[in-house]
C-alpha cells in the first residue's frame, strides 16, 4: 500500500486502516489505473475517491447527482483540511464564476458538480485552462438504462472527459451494478482498461435464514420468534399497509401471552406493558410515523413492523434480527432491508419466510404494473423485462440448497469466494465449507 495514502487516511479521515476494497482502489487511481468500483452503501465508496483527490496535483471533479448532499460532504472536507467546494445550478453565475476562479488557481482540491454543469460553456471554459488529475463518478450507474435511476445528464460525462486537454484518471463508483450496467458503466464514461473491484458485500454476523412456510403460520412463528428474544430491536418487514398494522396488533396480543405462559417475569422493553411492536407504513401521518420511528430507535418499543417505506437514513445499529414477512421483489431490496440487522457487527438473524404464492403474487404484481407513465412502451418493456429479472434472482435465494451468503456475493459479483461467517454463537466452527452463519449450511437437504 501507498504509505501516502495510509498516512492521509489517518491525518484527515482519523483512521487507521483501510477496509476491504478501498486500498485496492486508491493505489489503482494514484498509479494511474481507470477504476470501477462496486461497494455497498455504507462500504466506504467516499474515501476512495477523497483520498487520490488529496495526494494528486491538481483538482479531482467529484461527479454526484445529489445537489442536497453536496453541502454537507463540501463541509465535512473542509472541516477536516481537505478543500472543497461544489458548483450548481442553485448558485448565482457570480457564485459559480467564483468558486471556479478559485478551483483553477489551485485553490480546491475537490470540486463537486452535478453532470448538469459539465455541459455548460462556463464550467467547459474552467476546464480547459485547470489541470485536472481525477474525475470520480459516484453512483455510476446512473448512467445506465438498464439500472433503476438512469439519468440522462449521465450521458454527457464521457464527452466531458474527453474534451479534457489532458485526460485525468477516471473512478466509477456504485451500490449496484448487474453485468449490463457494468458494461454500460465502462463503454459510456469510456474507461481505459479499468481495475474493477467487487468488495464488501458479506456481512458475516448475519446469519441468514429462509423458511418456506404457509402463509396462515406466519404470524404465530414471528410471535415465537419475538417472545423468545425479549429486549432484542428487531424490524419485521410486510408488503401491505394493511399487514403491518395487522400484525403489530397480533404481536402485541400474542407476545406477553406467550412470554407469561413462559413464566418470564423479567425482560427488555415491552415486557413491562409498554407495546412490544409499533407499525410503520407511507400512509400513517408524518407525525405518526416520526414518532413510531423514535420509539423504536430509542428502545421504547423494541420491534417495527414496516413496509419498505422504513429504513432510508435510519441509523440504528443494535437492531439484532429483521424478519421478512414476504418475499421481497429483488435481491438488492432483500440485502438492503435485511442489511439494517447486526450494524454493530454483533451476530443478528436474518429470517426470509416465503411461500409459493408469493411467488405468483410478485409476478403478478410485476405484470400490472407499468409504473412511469413517461416511458415508451418499448422502456416500458424493458423495465418489466429488468423487473423480471430480478425476482428470478430473489426466487432463486428462496430456493437454492447452497450457501445463502455464497449465493448473495455471488449475486453482487463478488467472485473471490471471501465469504467468512463469523457464526452466531455455539455452532460457530462449521464443517469445511460451511459458513457457520446460514441456515443452508446447517441442514442437510
Ligand atoms: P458509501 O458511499 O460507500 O455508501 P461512505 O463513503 O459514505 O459509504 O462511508 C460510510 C461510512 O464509513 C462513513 O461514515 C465513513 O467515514 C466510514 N468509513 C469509510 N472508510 C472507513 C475506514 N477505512 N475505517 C473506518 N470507517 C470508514
Ligand atoms: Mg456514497
Amino acid at each position: 500500500m501507498h504509505a501516502a495514502a495510509l498516512a492521509a487516511l489517518g491525518r484527515y479521515f482519523g483512521y487507521e486502516s483501510f477496509r476491504p476494497g478501498q486500498s485496492g482502489v486508491v493505489d489503482a487511481l494514484l498509479r494511474g489505473h481507470d477504476v470501477l468500483a462496486v461497494m455497498p452503501t455504507g462500504a466506504g465508496k467516499s474515501l476512495c475517491y477523497q483520498i487520490p483527490a488529496a495526494l494528486l496535483p491538481g483538482v479531482a471533479i467529484v461527479i454526484s447527482p445529489l445537489i442536497s448532499l453536496m453541502q454537507d460532504q463540501v463541509d465535512a472536507l473542509n472541516d477536516v483540511g481537505l478543500p472543497a467546494a461544489f458548483v450548481n445550478g442553485m448558485q448565482t453565475p457570480d457564485e459559480q464564476s467564483m468558486t471556479l476562479a478559485q478551483a483553477s488557481a489551485g485553490q480546491v482540491k475537490l470540486l463537486y458538480v452535478a453532470p448538469e454543469r459539465l455541459e455548460t460553456g462556463r464550467f467547459r471554459d474552467f476546464a480547459a485552462r485547470t489541470p485536472i488529475a481525477l474525475v470520480a463518478v459516484d453512483e455510476a450507474h446512473c448512467v445506465s438504462q438498464w439500472g433503476q435511476d438512469f439519468r440522462s445528464s449521465y450521458l454527457a460525462i464521457g464527452d466531458f472527459i474527453r474534451s479534457l486537454p489532458r485526460r485525468p484518471v477516471v473512478g466509477a463508483f456504485t451500490a449496484t451494478a448487474t453485468e449490463k450496467v457494468r458494461r454500460d458503466i465502462v463503454g459510456l464514461l469510456g474507461l481505459d482498461a479499468p481495475r474493477v473491484t467487487v468488495t464488501g458485500f458479506d456481512r458475516p454476523n448475519l446469519y441468514f435464514d429462509v423458511i418456506a412456510m404457509e402463509r396462515k403460520r406466519k404470524a404465530a412463528w414471528i410471535a415465537d420468534y419475538v417472545a423468545a428474544h425479549p429486549g432484542d430491536s428487531g424490524i419485521v418487514y410486510c408488503a401491505t399497509r394493511k399487514e403491518t398494522e395487522a400484525l403489530a396488533d397480533t404481536l402485541n396480543r400474542a407476545v406477553p401471552e406467550r412470554r407469561a405462559a413462559a413464566g418470564a417475569t423479567a425482560g427488555g422493553a415491552g415486557s413491562a406493558g409498554g407495546p412490544v411492536a409499533v407499525a410503520y407504513h407511507g400512509g400513517m401521518s408524518p407525525e405518526a410515523r416520526g414518532r413510531a420511528q423514535r420509539d423504536f430507535v430509542t428502545d421504547r418499543v423494541p420491534v417495527v413492523v414496516a413496509t419498505n417505506a422504513f429504513g432510508m437514513g435510519i441509523d440504528k445499529s443494535n437492531v439484532r434480527y429483521v424478519i421478512h414477512h414476504n418475499m421481497p421483489e429483488s435481491i438488492e431490496a432483500y440485502y438492503q432491508e435485511a442489511g439494517r440487522a447486526g450494524r454493530d457487527g454483533e451476530p443478528s438473524r436474518c429470517a426470509l419466510l416465503w411461500n409459493e404464492s408469493d411467488i405468483v403474487t410478485r409476478r403478478r404484481l410485476l405484470d400490472s404494473d407499468n409504473d412511469n407513465e413517461r416511458m415508451t412502451p418499448e422502456e416500458q418493456e424493458i423495465a418489466r423485462h429488468n423487473r423480471r429479472r430480478l425476482l428470478d434472482g430473489m426466487i432463486g435465494y428462496c430456493r437454492t440448497t447452497e450457501c445463502l451468503h455464497r449465493y448473495m456475493t455471488r449475486y453482487f459479483g463478488q467472485e473471490d469466494g471471501s465469504v467468512s461467517g463469523a457464526g452466531t454463537g455455539a455452532a460457530t466452527a462449521g464443517a469445511p465449507g460451511k459458513c457457520g452463519a446460514c441456515a443452508n449450511c446447517e441442514r442437510t437437504f
